[in-house]
Order: structure tokens, then sequence, then C-alpha cells
């Protein structure tokens, strides 16, 4: 049975080796081998988080991988320096999963009243997990600040970098922003929005041309209490360029 076997491949190979040889023969290359991963430092629950290692070299064997596949010669002029320039732009796009947020909204300043803060039009840049292409667009933030708490606005930007400079969804990034705020600042109410335009969607498949995704996230005093969440939304839409946002979820 393994004689057979053997002799079955030696004779399909046999012709592959003549036909072509010198074009298939331009085009072999060798690839690095991927090294193993390492082992990841801790257990995610447990305290002090560490954050995972971003291995250049490793992102770069596996761009060059990836231009093998799709049948390009990762070695050409063009593309010989494209996986460590695609592994050190990663290193930025993706800097969010070794960043915390508490460290930027930690920095808080004692202001007296509650009422509703706004902040429009927070540009970001993230990856789409599905497709590693990104998305992009804006956030809105209203909160009504505990126990006489806010943040500078910079600070606010920060957060939403961190959780978009990450493989993401849409969603979860407007559950992550509205999380980091209720918890962080311990505001009583939170409503998040995020408007994103997704090149999955406009580059592959489906096509769909000017389309953007609206997403919303209610935390606190703005998920129990609709009015609270009507004034919020409202607050977010008045000046943004964020339309009609009354009447939204
Ligand atoms: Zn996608």
């Amino acid at each position: 049975m393994s004689e057979m076997n053997v002799n079955s491949i030696s004779t399909t190979e046999a012709p592959r080796q003549g036909v072509g040889s010198d074009r298939h023969a331009r085009r072999r290359f060798t690839l690095q081998p991927v090294p193993t991963a390492p082992a990841f430092p801790v257990v995610i629950d447990e305290a002090p988080w560490l954050p995972p290692v971003f291995d250049e070299q490793r992102v770069a064997s596996a761009v060059r991988e990836i231009l093998a596949a799709i049948g390009e010669d990762p070695y050409r002029d063009g593309l010989k320096d494209t996986p460590a320039r695609v592994a050190r732009a990663y290193r930025e796009i993706f800097a969010g999963m070794r960043q915390d947020a508490g460290e930027h909204l930690g920095r808080v300043f004692e202001h007296e009243g509650e009422e509703l803060v706004t902040v429009r039009d927070i540009q970001f840049y993230s990856v789409c997990e599905h497709h590693l292409l990104p998305f992009f667009g804006r956030v809105h933030v209203a909160y009504l600040p505990g126990s006489g708490k806010v943040v500078g606005l910079s600070k606010v930007a920060r957060t939403v970098e961190v959780f978009a400079r990450r493989p993401q969804i849409q969603e979860r990034l407007t559950a992550q922003i509205a999380d980091a705020i209720a918890d962080h600042l311990g505001a009583h109410g939170v409503s998040v929005v995020v408007e994103a335009e997704h090149l999955c969607m406009k580059m592959r498949g489906a096509r769909s041309g000017q389309s953007s995704m609206t997403t919303f996230a209610h935390r606190g005093a703005c998920a129990q209490d609709v009015h609270v969440r009507q004034e919020a939304l409202a607050a977010l839409g008045r000046f943004g360029s964020y339309g009609t946002a009354a009447g939204a979820p």
C-alpha cells in the first residue's frame, strides 16, 4: 500500500518538474520560518496588567508569507522592504493593545455641578477584526459627571484611540469607550455614538458605496432613563455633524 503511494507521488511529480520549470524556478524563494509564539506573560484577568508583546519580526515574516501566498514575489524590488514597513505601521496601528484607558481617564479635575458634558467629532481610525481593513469615522460622547469629576477633551480623545488601535468591531469599540468613561470617571450616565465607514464594505462584497454605520452605547442613567438618554443624544446631535439623534435608540 505504502509502495503504491510512493509510486503515484513520483509519477505525478515528474511531469510537473519538467513543465514551465524556468518560470517556476524564478518564482521559487525561501521563506523565513515563523518563530514560535512566546508564552503569554500573564493570565489576562490577573493583576497587574501587563501589555502583550509586539513581535515586529514575526509580523514581517507573516506579511512576506501573505505576499507569497497571493502569488507575488516578496523579494522583488518594490516589495522587499514592505514586510518590515508593514510591521512598523502595525506597531502604531495596534498600539492600543498595549495601552490602558485608565491611564488617561485617571487624570480628572473637580468641577461643580452635574450638568451634561459633551465631546463631539473625535476622529478615529481602527481596523476591522474580520478583514483587517480600516474602518474610520467620528465618536461623540455625552456624560453626566459623577461626584463632580470631569476630564479634559484630549483625555477623551486619547481614550478613543486606546480602543480604536486594536483589531476591533464598531459595536465593541462603542461599548468599551462607554464602559471606560463610566468606570474610570464614575460618571452617572454615559452615551457614546460612533459613526464609521468600513473599507471592508466599500472595497469588497456588497460595495455599499457611501453607506456608513452608526452604533450606540448607553450606561448608567442614560441606559435606565429614556429622558436622560434623549437629552444626551439631542445634545450630541444638535451641533455636531451627527444628525437628529433624539429619536435614535
Ligand atoms: Zn470587515
